[in-house]
């Protein structure tokens, strides 16, 4: 593997055109998941710098020309981030491994991804319309998509440039100004788009990056006066700690929240390719996904065939760090993360169920430092445990049999959360019934792991409110102005 050589420069956040350390000396540390080496700083920024950041979004919403600007142009200026972005590709990629652990390989995946979302919403730009309403001859009556204004947006720390630029995309094309705070941890890919924008051309304050804590930073962006909306994906406590916060002001929220995805396997799925994709589906990102097809559900026909296939190629997955390129299952976000993943680990042990494998952090020397977990699978798993009702968020499977469809319906719905489904089947009735029944916000049938710019992307129940990604996003990113002319 070649060793890393990546530099960290200045600690700066970039507010109103211009980077900044913020009004405090403080910073936090930066490090790198698989070795647990410091790799940076970054400025703790405080209340009063997240107050600056707002009002200097507000002053480039209000005064210059953003808002006004033509469609077209703001809609290049979204195409000169991705083509940015694509110049930067290689090196954006392994910046995002190195911060936030996972392989570079997922890493070139969701850079791939954030470049199309900024080139959909940048084709996305003039095309944001109203709608002529008819009424009575002599009035003319129609309406008007305005931007909402100072959009803030949370971003947590599994998909730190992919999720940034799913919500910063739509609310640029159409004419918001935005204050972004990344995770703590994992601020680095953001600030780079922030340096690209500034590239591009973007006027001041247009788009603002700040770092700093979610209880300092986090809370008073949420909870400020003076913005128009707040766009957050995270954990479902701390999204109802925002909402909390906007509805003392009214702000509008769009939340994307946690999941325990059910991923459905009936007898007659493809064999093969349900065993890869179960893997797939909980073991990319070492489980830290919102998506992940973490509750496993198996035909009783099926189980233990199925079980001893994914035991074994479970088990032939190369851990290590996400730079290398052989590297299938990288570390965890950070020393907490695994820390809180293994105590789930502990806990499905001590409530009973079956550990398949897995369960330890990896044995290697070269990896002790590093923040590491084997994949576990654990089987013979009960709604009632909680392994089996928690959102993990780390590399555990939970398996569970079921032996009708009404069972299966009902034990996959089971659950506070609602955001994303997998059925393998190729009974198309089946399927069907499937996606009618099951509450979720995404469902896909013999596929697992995807999501598309332009295909929205939500929650049922607990698992958020509004959708992110294609253009029903726009109904949250601008609001509806009702004009009525008296013609006659
Ligand atoms: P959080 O939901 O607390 O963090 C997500 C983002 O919110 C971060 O930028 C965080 O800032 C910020 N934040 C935290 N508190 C506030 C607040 N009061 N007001 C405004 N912003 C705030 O998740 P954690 O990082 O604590 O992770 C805990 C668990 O949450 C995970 O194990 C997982 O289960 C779930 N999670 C789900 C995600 C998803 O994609 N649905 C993503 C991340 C976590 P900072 O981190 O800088 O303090």
């Amino acid at each position: 593997m070649q060793p890393l050589t990546l530099q960290i420069e200045t600690p700066k956040f970039f507010v109103n055109g211009k980077w900044t350390a913020g009004s405090s000396t403080e910073t936090f540390e930066l490090r790198n998941p698989a070795t647990g080496d410091m790799i940076g700083q970054v400025p703790r920024a405080t209340k009063d710098d997240a107050r600056e950041a707002i009002e200097a979004a507000r002053k480039a919403f209000e005064v210059t020309s953003w808002r006004d600007m033509e469609q077209t142009k703001r809609g290049k200026l979204l195409m000169q981030i991705a083509a940015l972005m694509r110049q930067n590709f290689d090196e954006l990629s392994k910046l995002e491994t190195f911060n936030q652990g996972k392989p570079v390989r997922e890493s070139k995946g969701d850079v791939a991804w954030a470049v199309r979302a900024f080139e959909y919403w940048a084709g996305a730009a003039d095309k944001i319309e109203g709608e002529t309403i008819p009424v009575t001859p002599n009035r003319l009556t129609y309406t008007l998509r305005e931007p909402l204004g100072v959009t803030v947006h949370i971003i947590p720390w599994n998909y730190p440039l992919a999720l940034a630029v799913r919500s910063l995309a739509p609310a640029l094309a159409a004419g918001n100004t935005v204050v972004a705070k990344p995770a703590e941890l994992t601020p680095l890919t953001l600030l780079k788009i922030a340096e690209y924008a500034q590239k591009a051309g973007f006027p001041d304050g247009v788009l603002n990056v700040i770092t700093g804590s979610g209880a300092i930073v986090g809370k008073e962006l949420v909870s400020n006066p003076n913005i128009d909306g707040i766009t957050f994906t995270g954990s479902t406590e701390t999204g109802r700690q925002i909402m909390e916060a906007a509805a003392k002001n009214v702000t509008p929220v769009l939340l994307e929240l946690g999941g325990k995805n059910p991923n459905i396997i009936f007898p007659d799925a493809d064999f093969e390719k349900a065993v890869k994709m179960a893997k797939y589906a909980i073991f990319t990102n070492a489980g830290q996904m919102c998506w992940a097809g973490s509750r496993l559900f198996l035909h009783d026909e099926i189980y233990e065939k199925f079980l001893a296939e994914l035991k074994k190629q479970t088990e032939l997955m190369k851990i290590g760090p996400g730079l290398d390129e052989k590297t299938e299952l990288g570390p965890l976000v950070s020393k907490d993360q695994q820390e809180r993943v293994l105590n789930y680990i502990k806990s499905g042990r001590e409530e009973g169920a079956r550990l398949v494998t897995g369960g330890t952090v990896p044995e290697e020397s070269a990896l002790r430092n590093g923040y590491f977990l084997k994949p576990t699978i654990f089987a013979d798993v009960t709604a009632d445990m909680k392994i089996g009702c928690e959102e993990i968020f780390g590399p555990v499977l939970t398996v569970f049999k079921f032996k009708s469809v009404e069972e299966v319906v009902r034990m996959a719905n089971d659950t506070q959360f609602g955001l994303y489904a997998g059925v393998w089947t190729n009974n198309l009735k089946l399927s069907q019934r499937l996606v009618n029944q099951l509450q979720a916000g995404v469902v896909a049938v013999n596929d697992y792991l995807v999501a598309y710019p332009q295909t929205p992307f939500g929650g049922y129940k607990d698992s958020g409110i509004g959708y992110e990604s294609g253009l029903q996003a726009i109904s949250y990113y601008t609001r509806i102005k009702s004009v009525t002319m008296n013609t006659s």
